[in-house]
């Protein structure tokens, strides 16, 4: 299912709506904290820069409900994409209409345009066909470089390809590219780590992960409710009761499937979830009653590095403790370490993981950060995002 590249079409002279995810967290005061986004949709914008294309640039930012409101303006993001670019970026302040039209038709090649908020309009999330051709009628192409909301079946995001070619971006294909490889044809052996808070979560992931790995590695909360289906008693650490039984289930899958499955021996506990309280590392079978497990222990965080570092595609998902306070970060340390020491393929999907990727210093000695929380975990669940189904298909050669 490759899909077709914005380098594979005519672009020169054309007008090319552009999706991208401009979606940057800001302060109080709307500055914008962190521009990777932006910086991540460059390679694109500069290549159709570079091959004259009149470029009209449209993304969300935030929740704005379809409704018009200045809290959620893109206008900051021009004024930083103009800075990266070093060249002008025009802006409109409408997605559509006579005025937007305009700034279109004096665009000359080469030039960049960003609309406002798409999320303004209440079409865009009901993905409504009028909208999405008024849309498209701005454009005579269609490049989608979103891959963050190719999960969501939206205007901006899957309704304007029925109106337009439509082919993917570089970031995108980057995105679609390695993730595809890694579950399709990956370099053995093939490792996923899977944690974060709850399984309940990470149902649909671990499932899909468990038809194609060799082994899996469960840590962080959710690693909680495997143990305590194994019958080990956890004190007052987070376990999804009702999942008792599915955790059984994925074991018993596991062991058919042959996927050595590795959970945690060691965590560390303590007998409150706060920053600079005491805290002890013990076995799986001696924690105390008043004690809630807060990460993976030192001797489980060498078991897992060890598998991490051996492996020929390693997939991340989910830290492997309440790494937000920093006494609890260490087996999320030790992984992302392991993860940059591996030779293989290592791509790290997911918002807080990816966070403590980058908190960490690591993002470079890594294959692929996936820049998309929600769209990367229905990718690793095996699902057609409706983003990407939307694209044209490469040419069989
Ligand atoms: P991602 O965003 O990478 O998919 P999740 O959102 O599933 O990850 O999980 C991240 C959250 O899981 C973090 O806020 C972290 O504090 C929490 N977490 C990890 N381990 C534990 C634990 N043992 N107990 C409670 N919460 C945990
Ligand atoms: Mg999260």
């Amino acid at each position: 299912m490759d899909k077709m590249s914005v380098n594979e079409v005519p672009v020169q002279g054309k007008r090319v709506l552009v999706r991208v995810d401009f979606n940057v967290p800001v302060d109080e005061q709307c500055n914008i904290t962190d521009d990777t986004r932006i910086r991540a949709a460059l390679p694109t914008i500069q290549y159709l820069v570079r091959e004259g294309a009149k470029i009209i640039l449209v993304s969300h930012f935030g929740r704005p409900k379809g409704q018009v409101n200045p809290k959620y303006s893109l206008a900051p993001v021009a004024v930083r994409l103009a800075e990266l670019l070093g060249q002008k970026v025009d802006f409109a302040n409408e997605c559509i209409g006579k005025a937007v039209k305009q700034k279109v038709s004096s665009l000359e090649d080469g030039q960049v345009l960003l609309l406002e908020n798409i999320r303004f309009y209440p079409g865009e999330e009901k993905n409504d066909p009028g909208f999405a051709q008024e849309l498209a009628g701005l454009a005579e192409l269609f490049v989608n470089d979103a891959f963050g909301t190719a999960h969501r079946a939206h205007t901006s995001t899957e309704g304007v390809a029925h109106y337009l070619p439509a082919v993917a971006g570089f970031l995108m294909l980057k995105e679609i590219e390695t993730m595809g490889k890694a579950l399709q044809s990956p370099e053995r052996p093939f490792v996923a780590i899977i944690g974060g808070a709850k399984v309940g979560d990470k149902i649909g992931v671990i499932e899909n992960l468990l038809e194609k790995v060799d082994t899996l590695l469960i840590g962080g909360g959710m690693a909680n409710t495997f143990l305590k289906a194994q019958g080990y008693k956890l004190g007052k650490s987070l376990v999804e009761d009702d999942k008792l039984d599915l955790a059984q289930l994925i074991m018993l899958k596991a062991q058919e499937r042959e996927v050595l499955l590795e959970l945690p021996d060691d965590v560390l506990v303590a007998t409150v979830m706060e920053a600079d309280v005491p805290f002890r590392n013990v076995q799986v079978w001696g924690i105390d009653e008043d004690e809630i497990i807060l990460d993976i222990g030192v001797a489980t965080a060498a078991k897992f590095g060890k598998h991490i570092i051996n492996a020929g595609t390693v997939v991340w998902n989910g830290p492997m403790g309440v790494f937000e306070i920093p006494s609890f970060a260490k087996g999320t340390q030790v992984v992302a370490q392991a993860m940059a020491l591996c030779k293989g393929a290592t791509i790290v999907g997911g918002g807080d993981s990816v966070a403590a990727v980058k908190k960490l210093q690591v993002s470079d000695k890594l294959t692929h950060i996936s820049t998309g929380g929600g769209a990367s975990l229905e990718f690793l669940e095996g699902r057609i995002l409706p983003g990407v189904a939307a694209l044209k298909d490469k040419k069989s050669e």
